[in-house]
């Protein structure tokens, strides 16, 4: 059986802490795993999970089966984090997954369920699992013009222009913050343009929202979602907790459905629950918890919002500082985009030979195509950092 297989290829991104562990060097900098660092370097628990987690410990009396759609108070809960405590929640779906991942592979199934010849449209480039996920279901894929490398900004005119290739019934994945690789997110009055595009042209926005909190903030960074939600008729959500609760290991997130009434999203809503239960059956149960009982008590709730607010505030700290060692290194304003993007990752623009020299030379590592994790920046070292990747230039 096994004879007919082959190796798969190591995943770049986790080869590299691989190869970043093996490294002796005291003075070495990991830039490239995407797990948030604090400026100890530490991926910690948040406390108002660590508190959440002990709340468990004391009243949780079983671990039977929770049921295919996870906590519904942790549905409920992610409901109103997205879409804000006031929010029409009659046309919306919302069930617990295993993860981001869990989330994006269950809407991609349900897509092809219900559009089999659709093709699902990436921005170019975009996070490297979106296309493997995609084509596990079984959906062909196309890409949008998305970043220009040489400003560090968005192509919006060419973006638009290349969705006007979609076909109607085509679905559309946009990251709702925060994009990853590039770090570089459309402006709100650039999403209404969006709208009206998917609009006019009955395309189906499916929007990957792994980031919220680490952008403009909670709400700010739901603001393209909300106003989605006013002009399409219908909207796939794949939401993560493993960055803003920092439960990674955990494995929680959320499929959220907008449908055009409360019968259709039902109804689209029980085909998503059984595409979970031929996947993992149901989803795992204690970051769930731990995030519902966040949501559901005040303090709690005051307590993380006010942590995930100093990690967004470090990064931006970090952005602005990085941005401007570079520009007195480099005397050029070439990375001033750095400070103007947005959530955990920026591109620097190198070239694969300068970032494998800058590994080489200086034990700083980041992904190949010049990615590096915001949140791996230390804020004493960030001349020292400037310095070597003009060094390369
Ligand atoms: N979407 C994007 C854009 C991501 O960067 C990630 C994690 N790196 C995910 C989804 C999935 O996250 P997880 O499955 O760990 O919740």
């Amino acid at each position: 059986m096994f004879e007919t297989l082959t190796a798969a290829p190591p995943d770049k991104i986790l080869n590299l802490s691989v190869l970043y562990k093996a490294d002796p060097r005291p003075e070495k900098m990991d830039l490239g795993v995407g797990v948030y660092k604090d400026a100890s370097g530490a991926t910690v628990i948040m406390k108002a999970v660590r508190e959440a987690e002990k709340r468990l410990y004391d009243s949780q009396s079983t671990k039977t089966y929770v049921g295919m759609g996870g906590d519904e108070g942790f549905n409920k809960g992610i409901l109103k984090m997205v879409f804000g405590d006031n929010a029409d929640l009659s046309r919306m779906f919302a069930c617990q997954t295993a993860g981001g991942s869990g989330a994006l592979r269950t809407i991609a199934d349900l897509l092809k369920r219900a559009k089999p010849d659709a093709t699902v449209w990436l921005s170019d480039p975009t996070w490297a699992n979106h296309a493997p996920i995609l084509k596990a279901a079984n959906l062909p894929t196309a890409t949008y013009p998305y970043f220009d490398a040489a400003s560090g900004a968005v192509k919006f005119d060419a973006m638009l222009e290349g969705l006007k290739a979609a076909k109607p019934g085509d679905v559309i994945l946009l990251h709702g913050c925060c994009h990853n690789p590039t770090g570089a997110n459309l402006r709100l009055a650039q999403w209404e343009k969006v709208a009206a595009l998917l609009v006019e042209r009955n395309l189906f926005p499916f929007i990957d929202l792994a980031y919220q909190g680490f952008g403009d903030g909670l709400e700010e960074d739901c603001a393209p979602v909300r106003l989605l939600a006013t002009k399409v008729p219908e909207m796939a959500i794949a939401t993560s907790c493993s960055k803003n609760f920092s439960v990674y290991r955990d494995r929680v997130g959320a499929v959220i459905l907008l449908g055009k009434d409360a019968e259709s999203v039902k109804i689209a809503g029980s085909q998503a629950l059984t595409v979970t239960r031929v996947l993992y059956s149901m989803p795992p149960d204690h970051a769930a918890a731990a995030v519902r009982i966040i949501l559901e008590d005040d303090a709690l709730h005051a307590n993380w919002k006010a942590e995930l607010e100093d990690m967004r505030l470090r990064m931006l700290n970090l952005r602005k500082g990085f941005a401007d060692a570079l520009r007195r290194q480099s005397n050029s304003d070439r990375f001033d985009f750095i400070a103007d993007h947005r959530g955990m990752f920026s591109r620097l623009g190198l070239t694969e030979a300068q970032v494998d020299r800058l590994r080489d030379e200086y034990g700083i590592y980041m992904v190949g195509d010049s990615r590096f994790n915001v949140a791996g920046l230390k804020e004493d070292r960030l001349e020292e950092l400037a310095k070597a990747v003009v060094s390369v230039l």
